[in-house]
């Protein structure tokens, strides 16, 4: 097992003799999409005598998955020393790095630096990835450099992080002003947001846990922040969920961060002791909207284990210069998936009825997915940061960022496996308890639940051999195989074995499932879901986003960016697309369609006569529901239990019009 963090010799200076960084991060021009830092950063003596120190900000950040640190955005860049402005110069290779000239007798360098912030603040809140203001000496790793921040804010705004205050602080009081936080290292701060806001709550969750859990919310509207009782009834049961499934924990506190904003952006982004976490202004406002958002906050807790904690040997670069591969992304991003979604249903954030509909909506979407006939799942984890982003027009062809739900699918498949090679008596969560378990276990059992070991934050690098060497620990089977013939061969279909052990198989009907009725809502103009039919996936205004390879849509040459005008004589609108291959079901009599491309008009017909499809599992009778069993709580603290819900009541939740707002 390589252990990277014990691979550097400390730096010269041990980091409790070393004299920190200063940053002071100036929120208050948020609402402008405007921050600030002022920095004291001081000269070592090598730097002194050269007459010059190379300053970097982050290139890599951890859980992008690709090189978005915000350098094109920052701004406004003055280094002074002992009052004179100093002169700087670019790198010309590496174009994070500064330059700057020494005067003789220079100890501590000031900087100023301005960041124009795109996303992740409104008029009411702002979040603050570090990032995007963060200069440090370049070549040096950024746990080896100490840093004491502290946060300005505008009066009124509450702050919520994981960093510790220095001084007594009532997030609740919402005084604004600077807050100062206990110095920490570069590595640690890039992992820890800060989040603020005037509408502000943060609450306790789960109190009879250690360490402590706080969820700090801000949002564009008044009310929004201040979470439903049940969402944080659910919440206290993903923190005692957490206990049974991982058996450890690995932060002295954590912070879920939340922004309910429609202008903010939507977030999901992984910290070891926060996560930082965007969903639309009325993300939690109701049980119809929650469908949408559900397993994020589990999918972004587990990763604090998952990707944090345990984190692949290549994609673990101790700065964030070096490129960070993504080879194992199916563990990292895939397992968490799996987790993520089934944590949701055992804390009562969704229902199994919801679990199982999520699932076969992503199984349908894979097995379905053009490229998989040319791309291997582990092409599409090594090719992350060339595959995130991007336009959808052939995109199945192209595939994307699947390792996520291509894990999820292994990930259950193992789970699965594992309960038949044992006869019911070991599961996925044995293997998480010895892989999640190893290193830097200094506590003794301190949650209420037995056996939770606490370490505080720390990275321990893994490679494929180890989670082989862990899968034979709990079940022998010849894993290396298992994972192999998933990941790194072609497979024109997913993998559904494990939803077929499970208990269930993915089936097509002509009515959509609860899901489906309440995301397409969601999607708006899009709402019409004609893949599994057509082979047409829908954009906003009648635009073709997708086309599928080999679909009755491909064979008559649609393609995307087509605008569709009309169906059968009828304007084009997502009732009449539905209406057309509904009527067009056991008739000879092909769909007519108007298309615009580009500048042009034309009729096509769409020879396709088997109805409306969606995804849904159907139970297999006679054999164990061991997927319902899945997503059963594990601890016997879980209080709130989501009971399954009628379509009424979800059509109902959708009435609410004061509400009907698009989430991110
Ligand atoms: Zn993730």
């Amino acid at each position: 097992m390589l252990r990277k963090t014990l691979l550097f010799a400390l730096a010269a200076l041990p980091l409790a003799a070393q004299q920190p960084i200063r940053i002071t991060a100036d929120l208050t021009e948020a609402p402008r999409k405007l921050y600030h830092a002022e920095i004291d950063i001081p000269v070592s003596a090598a730097a002194a005598k050269a007459g010059t120190i190379a300053l970097t900000t982050p290139k890599w950040i951890p859980g992008n998955h690709r090189p978005t640190g915000p350098v094109d955005d920052i701004t406004g860049v003055v280094f002074t020393a002992n009052g004179k402005t100093l002169l700087w110069r670019r790198d010309d290779v590496d174009l994070y790095q500064f330059h700057v000239q020494l005067p003789a007798g220079t100890t501590t360098v000031h900087a100023h630096l301005d960041c124009i912030v795109n996303a992740r603040a409104s008029d009411k809140l702002a979040v603050l990835e570090w990032e995007k203001l963060m200069l440090y000496p370049a070549n040096t790793p950024g746990a080896k450099i100490a840093i004491q921040p502290s946060v300005t804010v505008p009066a009124g705004w509450g702050i919520g992080t994981a960093l510790t205050p220095t001084g007594a602080y009532d997030p609740n009081a919402k005084v604004g002003g600077t807050t100062e936080f206990a110095p920490t290292t570069v590595e640690q701060l890039e992992d820890s947001p800060v989040i603020t806001g005037e509408y502000f709550h943060e609450f306790a969750l789960a109190p009879d846990v250690t360490p402590k859990h706080y969820i700090d919310v801000v949002s564009d509207g008044p009310d929004d922040s201040n979470l439903r009782p049940s969402v944080l009834a659910e919440l206290n049961n993903l923190v005692h969920e957490t206990g049974e499934a991982y058996a450890s924990r690995h932060y002295n506190v954590y912070h879920f961060l939340l922004t309910l904003s429609d202008v903010a952006g939507g977030e999901g982004l992984e910290h070891g002791q926060s996560s930082d976490n965007g969903v639309g202004e009325l993300g939690f406002a109701d049980e119809r909207h929650q469908i949408s958002s559900s397993d994020l906050l589990p999918h972004e807790f587990t990763h604090s284990w998952n990707g944090k904690y345990r984190r692949p040997a290549t994609l673990y670069q101790t700065d964030f210069a070096t490129m960070q591969q993504g080879e194992l992304l199916w563990v990292y991003e895939g397992m968490t998936q799996y987790m993520g979604n089934v944590l949701s249903a055992r804390s009562g954030l969704e229902s199994q009825a919801t679990y199982r509909d999520k699932l076969a909506a992503s199984a349908a979407n894979l097995d379905y997915k053009s490229g998989r006939q040319w791309r291997s799942t582990d092409d599409t984890a090594i090719a992350a940061s060339i595959l995130r982003g991007g336009g959808q027009g052939w995109s199945s062809w192209k595939r994307g960022q699947d390792y996520y739900q291509e894990g999820e699918l292994l990930w259950l498949d193992a789970d699965t496996l594992i309960r038949k090679l044992t006869d019911g008596k070991k599961s996925l969560t044995d293997f998480h308890h010895i892989f999640f378990g190893k290193g830097g276990k200094t506590g003794s059992p301190a949650d209420s639940s037995a056996g939770v070991f606490i370490t505080g934050p720390l990275i321990v690098p893994y490679d494929r051999a180890e989670l082989i060497a862990d899968l034979n620990q709990v079940a022998p089977y010849d894993w290396a195989k298992f994972l192999h013939d998933r990941i790194d061969a072609i497979n024109p279909h997913a993998d559904l074995e494990g939803i077929e052990r499970g208990g269930y198989k993915l089936v097509f009907v002509d009515e959509p499932t609860r899901v489906e009725r309440a995301t397409a809502g969601a999607r708006g103009p899009a709402g019409a879901n004609v893949w599994y039919s057509l082979g047409l996936r829908m954009g906003a205004e009648n635009v073709i986003a997708d086309v599928r390879m080999g679909s009755p849509a491909d064979k008559a040459k649609l393609a995307p960016g087509q605008k569709l005008l009309a169906i059968n004589g009828r304007v084009a609108s997502p009732e009449t697309l539905r209406a057309g291959v509904k009527a067009a079901k056991g008739k000879t009599e092909p769909i007519h369609l108007i298309i615009q491309t580009e500048t042009y008009v034309k009729l096509i017909d769409v020879d396709y006569h088997d109805g409306e499809r969606f995804p849904v599992l159907q139970r297999i009778e006679g054999t164990p529901a061991v997927l319902d069993e899945i997503t059963k709580p594990l601890s016997p603290l879980t209080v709130y239990p989501k009971p399954e819900r009628t379509a009424e009541a979800d059509d109902n939740t959708a009435d609410r019009p004061a509400r009907q707002r698009r989430t991110n």
